[in-house]
């Protein structure tokens, strides 16, 4: 593909080009090449964009909630029809494993399914009145507008996260997706356009100048509601410009997941799951396992198996069959890991397998890095406070439980926490303690379409996913009448 043959931005049921008619490549991290060229949309773009979505508004709020139903319905069977061909692209341009990918278009196909279920579900309720004459009732309406920005590391699912539970609810949508995955998007958006979304209802800008189109809609008056997915430092500078017109916002931001073995764990079976769970994406979700803790009773056992089961890893393209380690998305990923792994060895810390970047024969791309464990990790280590979106995994004992929660509950971050246990009073007695917004207990994947996805503290605001997706984009409106 040519920068002639760019894919194209969507304002009000139009594919077109940006108005600046420039464009910017898209490159596939594993070999380097340049797999297609986007529009890059600007500010310009941003505000027909946003005039698009509010001219749909009202008719689209008007629909009902079976209509809406039936579009995102039909949008989970094609988005499933073309879960191959969407996964291909998405190794192409993301990087992840193609069984990874096949996943996560899954995952994003479960969205649209469960909120085409969900949109049936809004009602209100009545409330009875302390006036004999009066009746109170209440309505769920859409918020309005959205303003939806996305990540590259599930450049598909965090897109129908948002999308599916916007439309249900009747809202009309511009999104930004990130400038590393752009395809991605525009391949979703065309299969929320052939299930029957109406012109104007969704628009998406591709775009290199994030902050012009960010602070366009940020700013605008007309956005009734931010969600954001991404890193912390960006999602509380939007959040924040996003309040001073008082829009709703819901972000999902960073995380530094805790991992906890307690000593009536399986130390084997333990080590089994942070290998699958740390190693997901190359590394680079945001629940990923950031501080690892086993207790000193299991550490050797558990440092042995977890090495040996990293040592099987094979690094490669996400279409060779067996990788499971594909490239880090781009050179300043594979940066910090250098910086957190010297660091850490500078401070004690031992690699017992990886360590450094790899090159892989036959691959153009720069950017792979060795699936690492860094043993006897301390608190004055980088790799204990920072969010590492990489595949190294960071162990370190500890002798006591109230130690332990104290120590997981440090961070600034409190999205996803793992405890192994086999005593189930251990198992809710530290769940209850542990600050953060998702838990698994022995299970490394508590994620699904139909649970609460969100953290707390410097993790996000608000949740998506579950039955408290969708409230994210309904406004309560009480009725009160006099009878
Ligand atoms: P990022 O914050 O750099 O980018 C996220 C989005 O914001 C992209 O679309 C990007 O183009 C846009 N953006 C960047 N700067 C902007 C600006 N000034 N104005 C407007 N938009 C701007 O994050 P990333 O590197 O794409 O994603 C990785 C981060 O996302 C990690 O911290 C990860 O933990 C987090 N994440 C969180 C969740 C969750 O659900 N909590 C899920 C996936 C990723």
């Amino acid at each position: 593909m040519s920068a002639n043959t760019a894919t194209t931005i969507l304002i009000g049921g139009e594919w077109r080009e940006a108005l600046s008619r420039s464009t910017f490549p898209v490159t596939n991290p594993a070999t380097a090449a340049v797999i297609g060229w986007a529009s890059d949309g600007g500010a310009d773009d941003t505000a027909a964009a946003i005039a698009a979505a509010d001219g749909a508004f009202d008719a689209w709020a008007g629909t009902t909630a079976h209509q809406r139903s039936g579009i995102l319905a039909q949008a989970n069977l094609i988005m499933r029809g073309r879960q191959k061909e969407l996964a291909a692209l998405m190794t192409s341009e993301q990087g992840k494993p193609l069984k990874a990918s096949l996943n996560e278009v899954g995952y994003a196909a479960d969205f649209l399914a469960w909120f085409a279920e969900e949109a049936k579900r809004i009602g209100g309720v009545t409330i009875p009145s302390a006036r004999a004459d009066q009746r109170f009732i209440t309505m769920r309406q859409p918020v309005g507008v959205v303003a939806a920005i996305t990540p590259w590391n599930y450049p598909i699912s965090m897109l129908t996260r948002k999308l599916a539970p916007a439309l249900a609810a009747g809202c009309t949508s511009v999104l930004k997706p990130a400038a590393l995955t752009p395809l991605c998007a525009v391949a979703t958006l065309e299969v929320l356009v052939e299930a029957g979304v109406p012109a104007g209802v969704l628009n998406m800008v591709t775009t290199s100048r994030a902050a012009a189109v960010g602070d366009t809609l940020v700013e605008s008056p007309v956005v009734r509601k931010l969600t954001f997915t991404g890193s912390t430092a960006v999602g509380k500078k939007l959040a924040a410009k996003a309040t001073e017109s008082l829009k709703r916002v819901s972000v999902e931001l960073g995380g530094h997941a805790p991992f906890i073995v307690f000593p009536d764990a399986d130390p084997v079976r333990a080590a089994k799951g942070a290998a699958l769970v740390k190693f997901l994406n190359t590394g680079q979700a945001c629940i990923s396992p950031n501080r690892i803790y086993v207790h000193r009773s299991h550490y050797d056992t558990f440092v042995t198996t977890l090495t040996e089961r990293v040592k099987a890893l094979k690094v490669g393209a996400g279409e060779t069959p067996g990788v499971s380690i594909g490239p880090l998305i781009d050179e300043r990923a594979v940066t910090k890991m250098e910086s957190q792994v010297l660091d850490a060895l500078e401070k004690g810390a031992r690699v017992t397998v990886g360590g450094e970047r790899v090159e892989v024969e036959g691959l153009e791309g720069k950017t792979f890095f060795a699936p690492t464990v860094l043993a006897d990790v301390t608190p004055e280590m980088q790799i204990y406070y920072e969010e590492t979106f990489g595949p190294i995994a960071a162990v370190m004992p500890y002798d006591d439980e109230e130690e332990v929660i104290a120590k997981a509950n440090d961070s600034e971050y409190g999205l996803a926490a793992y405890v192994y246990t086999n005593d189930l009073s251990t198992a809710i007695r530290v769940t209850e303690k542990l600050r953060y917004g998702m838990v698994g207990v022995n299970d490394i994947n508590p994620t699904s379409a139909s649970a609460p996805f969100g953290g707390v503290k410097a993790s996000g605001l608000g949740r998506e996913g579950g039955y408290e997706g969708i409230d994210e984009y309904l406004d309560t409106k009480l009725v009160g009448i006099a009878v």
